[in-house]
């Protein structure tokens, strides 16, 4: 429980090596928008395998999808329903995110917004939707966007939707604005959540697939944010966008859940990888800033024997300790099927705080050149802060908390 076994450490150093390799050359080039993350994500897919892994867990609930009622129920362990369990061991995704977060936390972010569709689809679709959208979103053929946050409606994402979807025929059409959304300028599919009416009853919410080329679906170019600059963000309009009645995801007949329904499921998944990629920005800030002190001499002598830096130091190592032992407890709730919304707020709320804290704390150690873009830090630390929004913000992660003990 406490460290990982020989095939993750074995992974983990593969995860290294490419990263080293293929991305920490790159992210100058992401970093300024002259290339994008995609091309790496689908040489990622396919140089450490994992693609193939995505692809065979898409496989296997397209089979049980398939398989005749009777045995529907019988869930094997070769049958993970989520994208966050990369061959079936939840600690793999967290080894991934980690390891790509050390270099860039948005090439990180562009991954799991994908698989936060992918998986939507596996959850809620049909084998038809399975095969012909979450497959190729698994191998890396296409990219997709999950798209909750709408102008005016960001922490009260349920309550304050406006984006509706009406039923004609064998049609939706949709109407309504999202931002925010990663991936929406250059996505393939989206899944986008929206107020669908009925003709009976209240409107419940649902994600809808939409694909790009669709009429009345547009995109806006990239919006400029203060990090994740290699994860591009921005808006979708819909205007009267007609899609297939086929593409919505799950049953209109379904009661009405509270506070978020299906959608909430996906959060806490996000919610439950998001420290693993907090931890990739601790780990690295650790070591940089460790061997940084032991190296940098004023006075005379090294900084690392200031106690002023040496107790920083302490307290940054601490840090990394606890979101270790938190992403690992996630790795395990998820194996055992113990997840649930309390332990994700928590660990994303402690992951994404430290990840901010450590961050400034290894950019203080470093000085002047901490503070300069040829060192990782600075981006490591404007990229941490998107963990105290994105996903849901602290607040709301302490209220999901509060919420949870309290009843
Ligand atoms: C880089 C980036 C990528 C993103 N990618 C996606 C994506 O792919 N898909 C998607 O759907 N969304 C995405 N988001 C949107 C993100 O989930 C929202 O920004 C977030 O949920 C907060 O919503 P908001 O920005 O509207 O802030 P608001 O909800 O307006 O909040 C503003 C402030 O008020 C506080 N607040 C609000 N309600 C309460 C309350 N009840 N109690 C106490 N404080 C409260 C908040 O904590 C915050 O401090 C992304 C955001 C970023 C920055």
């Amino acid at each position: 429980m406490f460290e990982l076994d020989d095939t993750q450490r074995a992974f983990e150093t593969a995860v290294r090596g490419w990263c080293e390799r293929e991305l920490a050359p790159a992210v100058p080039a992401l970093e300024s928008g002259e290339r994008l993350p995609y091309e790496l994500l689908r040489s990622l897919g396919t140089d450490l395998g994992v693609a193939e892994l995505l692809t065979a867990m898409g496989e296997a609930r397209l089979a049980r999808l398939s398989a005749p009622a009777a045995s529907k129920g019988m869930r094997s362990d070769a049958d993970p329903t989520t994208p966050t369990q990369l061959g079936g061991d939840p600690l793999l995704t967290s080894v991934l995110l980690k390891e790509i977060s050390r270099v860039s936390p948005g090439v990180a972010l562009v991954l799991i917004s994908t698989l936060g569709c992918a998986m939507t689809i596996l959850e809620r679709g049909t084998a038809a939707l399975v095969e012909r959208y979450a497959l190729p979103l698994l191998r890396f053929e296409k990219i997709g966007a999950w798209a909750l946050t709408e102008p005016g409606a960001g922490s009260d994402a349920f309550g304050g939707m406006q984006t509706r979807a009406v039923v004609e025929g064998d049609a939706l059409v949709l109407s309504g604005q999202k931002t925010f959304i990663s991936n929406a300028p250059h996505a393939d599919l989206f899944a986008i959540y929206a107020r669908v009416v009925r003709s009976e009853g209240e409107p419940v919410v649902r994600p809808v697939l939409v694909e790009r080329g669709t009429a009345g679906l547009e995109t806006g170019p990239p919006l400029r944010k203060m990090g994740m600059h290699d994860a591009p963000t921005g808006e979708i309009f819909l205007h009267a966008c007609r899609v297939p009645r086929a593409n919505l995801l799950g049953s209109l007949g379904e009661p009405t859940q509270a506070r978020g329904g299906p959608a909430l499921q996906t959060l806490n998944l996000e919610r439950s990888v998001m420290p693993a990629m907090c931890l990739g920005i601790i780990e690295r800030c650790v070591e940089e800033s460790v061997s940084y002190a032991k190296e940098r001499r004023q006075f005379g002598r090294a900084i690392a024997e200031f106690q002023g830096i040496a107790f920083k130091l302490a307290r940054m190592e601490l840090a990394l300790e606890n979101a270790r032992n938190l992403v690992l407890k996630l790795a395990w709730a998820q194996r055992e099927g113990k997840l649930d919304a309390r332990l994700a707020s928590l660990a994303k709320l402690y992951c994404a705080e430290q990840a901010v804290a450590v961050s400034l704390a290894a950019i203080q150690v470093h000085g002047g050149a901490g503070y300069m873009a040829e060192l990782p830090l600075e981006k490591l630390m404007r990229d941490a802060k998107m963990f105290e929004i994105g996903g849901g913000t602290n607040e709301i992660q302490l209220q999901t908390i509060a919420r949870s003990i309290l009843s």
